[in-house]
């Protein structure tokens, strides 16, 4: 029986096991850590957003992922889409519901996702799964593949090479994977944290940290829009985060990497055009216009604003709402509409969901075999792709880690 090793057991790994298992292979997971899927009970803030119903629709593909490797994701995601991998949750006990067009676990409890994945994989007599065995070298050795690691040394017919990337790497992706790559002579894009939260330059960010809002965020380069995103904001203690800033985060992480200074605009009213909010203030001060300025804006904007926006448009908190001129409440409108703030920094890798960059999509096959390496198949994060927030990452997890188990199942000895 062809036997096919799995370096990393998250939610890639697990897949492309069940997958090479199914494709009739004995299959070996060396997972480094003492369990398996430690980052899926963390996903979608516990409740695993694990992919995006948008996905049915052609066109979002493209605009949804990014990086060296976003062309692979179509024929890739051909071979496993969203009914197959609905199926397959169905499978193992998992009924999933859209919220939106994210599709989560029925129950919203994402420990039940790794339950019945490692469930699934212990059941399975062909998958073995080793914990504790962290996957130091491999190496080519005729048509065998040697793997070395914390523990053993041992040969496979095919590799699986499914250790994620860099982010978060309390939940154990330390940025081993894609090092393994480079270390095998594949060439690996620079890594940068994405879907992370942002550094500001504001005197505001304090006063402000805790308020959760809708806006339309803009990354600008001089004028020019290069990325935008309206969703949820979440202001913190040192700037922003919330997933509108985790979508535009990418474009703004690879600008710092650059040393170029990124901009965010802020439109914390994109329902409504420019006209529609100046007749929205006018018309609430003309209605309450002997109270403060301060008091008269409480019900139209949070209260942790109205100080910040008084401040940014110089007009006194003390001031009576019937004395603001038309003037004043069009400076209002302006900053209310088009915020603009200086990005210093970003969270981090400890605070990133996905990394940017990893294995170049040159070097990778669509049937996601490595095309100088034959019998080398690459999954998940260590592959420069990374989506959008949303499910997009998942399902990517997912759809490239049943194509790398089932072709390395295939692959002629
Ligand atoms: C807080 C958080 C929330 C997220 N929420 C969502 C969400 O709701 N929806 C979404 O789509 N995406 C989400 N993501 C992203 C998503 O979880 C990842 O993109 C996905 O898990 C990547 O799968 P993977 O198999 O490539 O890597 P991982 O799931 O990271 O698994 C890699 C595994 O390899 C092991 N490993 C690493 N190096 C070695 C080695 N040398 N030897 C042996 N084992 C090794 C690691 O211990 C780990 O178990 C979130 C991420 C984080 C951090």
């Amino acid at each position: 029986m062809k036997r096919i090793a799995v370096i990393g057991g998250g939610a890639s790994g697990l897949v492309a096991a069940i997958a090479a298992a199914e494709g009739g292979c004995s299959v070996t997971v060396f997972e480094k850590a003492d369990r398996v899927g430690r980052k899926i009970p963390a996903t979608g803030n516990g409740r695993c957003n694990l992919s995006n119903l948008s996905l049915k629709c052609d066109p979002i593909m493209d605009e949804a992922y990014h990086g060296s490797a976003r062309g692979l994701f179509l024929p890739v995601f051909s071979g496993f889409d969203l009914d197959r991998t609905l199926d397959f949750f169905q499978s193992i006990g998992i009924p999933v519901r859209a919220e939106g067009d994210r599709l989560y676990p029925y129950n919203l409890q994402a420990a039940s996702v790794i339950d019945a994945l490692r469930d699934r994989v212990e059941r399975d007599p062909r998958i073995e799964v080793r914990l504790d065995q962290e996957v130091l070298a491999m190496k080519r050795s005729g048509s065998r593949w040697q793997i070395q690691t914390s523990a053993e040394k041992s040969s496979f017919d095919a590799v699986i090479l499914a250790a994620g990337g860099k982010a978060a790497p309390q939940l154990g992706t330390d940025g081993s994977g894609p090092a393994l790559a480079k270390k095998m002579g594949l060439h690996v894009t620079s890594l940068s944290p994405a879907l992370v939260k942002l550094q500001l330059d504001s005197p505001y960010c304090k006063r402000l940290s805790g308020l959760r809002m809708d806006a339309a965020v803009r990354v600008l380069d001089g004028e020019k829009c290069i990325r935008a995103c309206t969703d949820e904001i979440i202001f913190t203690d040192d700037g922003i985060s919330g997933s509108a800033i985790f979508m535009i985060s990418q474009a703004a992480t690879t600008f710092l990497a650059q040393n170029k200074q990124p901009l965010l605009e802020l439109d914390l009213f994109p329902e409504m055009e420019t006209e529609e909010l100046y007749a929205l203030i006018r018309g609430i001060l003309d209605h309450v216009s002997w109270k403060p300025i301060l008091d008269a804006l409480n019900g139209t904007l949070h209260k942790k604003l109205i100080p910040v926006l008084l401040k940014e448009t110089d007009i006194g908190k003390d001031q009576s709402a019937s004395s603001i001129k038309d003037g004043e409440i069009r400076t209002m409108v302006q900053f209310l509409k088009h915020w603009k703030l200086k990005v210093t920094g970003h969270g981090g890798f400890k605070n990133a969901q996905v990394t940017a960059g990893g294995i170049d999509g040159a070097e990778i096959g669509t049937d996601l075999q490595m095309k100088r390496f034959p019998g080398l198949y690459a999954a998940g994060e260590v592959i420069d792709i990374d989506g959008d927030c949303g499910g997009f990452n998942l399902q990517w997890a997912w759809s490239s880690g049943y194509t790398a188990g089932r072709n390395a199942a295939k692959q002629k000895g």
